[in-house]
């Protein structure tokens, strides 16, 4: 018969029960559906229901594309976490972050002068920063590739994207290029509790955030920026204005109701699912591979968190998996003839010998990463034992 759930592409059978022999499990997409059960447990109180003659029209009562409530909500959210100083700031929304990374790289680059510029990132660094700024290349900005080159260059006018914790290896960076030459976006993401330890709130001049790594409505395509400078503001409001006039009115009404149930009880109840559920994946696969030679995962250590006011073991989004033997130095080969695809470190600037493994996908992909990767130990193990009794060998 028909399964009465949509099953995974690994799974089958009416209860989605039953394994796919031989199938490929997918590390490679950042889907957060880590936190689906979180939202499953709270379907009723997360609920929005729209009549048809509501919010029709392009504009709030008071004019602006972007709901006051909202914006309150998501000030509270920060002071409640403490991971983000939002007094004295103004916010603008975006469809997702990535409609405002770029606008974030017009409005800095509206300064800049004769030569266009430079915008850099240090890698490995999320791509899109790359192919985004690429796309949109104009007399104004360029991407100009990896921050480390330019660190003892004279030249002027950066645009800097610092990501914290980082996307793919979940380190806390800070920015390379410092002074009046280069001005920063920080793409802060994954600056929550359930990804890293928030060891003190951020107090930087553009900061962006997104709905889809905090409660994992990727879908909603909702993000805000946080702009101190005045100037800046305004020209990412006219970005918005003209790009496409706003965020959509559902989703801005989704997210208002999705903070709440996040309010509730000061974060603490999708914080801490959040939290265990990461942190009981990275120990599993930190487990898995202490157990190997050939493969490495980045190293992260306990830190103080401000929120949970404790020292908080590493909680990654990614696991950041580096090949060690010659043989392997197409990683992404090696995992792919394993059944696993991740997303090879050529995509985030480095070499072919990394790997990133998305940790943030539904538990079922979870589990069976986790089973390919015990295989592949398994099997590096056993080579090891047949190299040893080998005469000569
Ligand atoms: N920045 C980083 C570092 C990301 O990892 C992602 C999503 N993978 C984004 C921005 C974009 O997310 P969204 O457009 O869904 O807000």
């Amino acid at each position: 018969g028909k399964p009465i759930c949509e099953c995974n592409s690994c799974y089958t059978g009416l209860d989605c029960s039953q394994l796919v022999p031989d199938c490929v499990v997918d590390a490679d997409s950042g889907n957060p559906i880590f936190l689906e059960p979180f939202w499953r447990q709270n379907a009723a109180t997360s609920a929005i229901m729209m009549a048809g003659w509501h919010r029709m029209g392009y504009e709030f009562e008071d004019g602006s594309l972007i709901s006051k409530e909202l914006e309150k909500k998501i000030r509270k959210l920060h002071a409640t976490v403490g991971n983000a100083v939002t007094e004295g700031r103004y916010i603008v929304f975006g469809a997702g972050s990535t409609q405002l990374l770029n606008a974030a790289v017009h409005a800095l680059a509206a300064d800049a002068s004769s030569s266009p510029a430079k915008v850099v990132a240090s890698a490995p660094y999320y791509p899109v920063y790359k192919s985004q700024t690429d796309l949109f290349e104009s007399a104004k900005f360029k991407f100009e590739g990896h921050t480390s080159s330019w660190m003892n260059s004279s030249s002027m006018n950066f645009i800097e994207f610092v990501t914290s914790p980082n996307n793919p290896d979940g380190q806390l960076k800070k920015a390379f290029l410092q002074g009046l030459n280069a001005k920063q976006i920080y793409d802060l993401a994954y600056y929550w509790p359930h990804y890293t330890a928030i060891p003190s709130p951020m107090d930087k001049d553009l900061m962006i955030f997104t709905l889809s790594k905090l409660t994992g409505h990727a879908g909603s395509r909702f993000g805000w920026a946080i702009i101190k400078n005045k100037a800046v503001y305004e020209r990412m409001v006219n970005y918005m204005d003209l790009n496409t006039y706003g965020v959509s009115r559902e989703t801005q009404l989704r997210t208002l109701k999705l903070l709440s149930v996040v309010l509730e009880g000061n974060g603490k109840q999708m914080f801490s699912f959040g939290y265990e559920a990461m942190r009981f994946r990275w120990e599993k696969l930190s487990k898995i591979l202490s157990a190997s030679k050939r493969f490495s995962i980045q190293q992260l250590t306990p830190q103080q968190c401000t929120f949970s006011n404790e020292v908080r073991a590493p909680t990654p989004a990614f696991a950041w998996i580096k090949c060690e033997k010659e043989e392997d130095k197409d990683c992404h080969a090696t995992l792919s003839a394993a059944k696993i695809i991740g997303r090879a470190g050529h995509v985030f600037g480095v070499d072919s010998t990394y790997v990133r493994l998305s940790l943030v996908n539904g538990k079922d992909d979870f589990e069976l990463l986790q089973h390919r990767l015990e295989m592949l130990v398994f099997q590096e193990r056993l080579v090891n034992l047949m190299a040893e009794f080998t005469p000569g060998g």
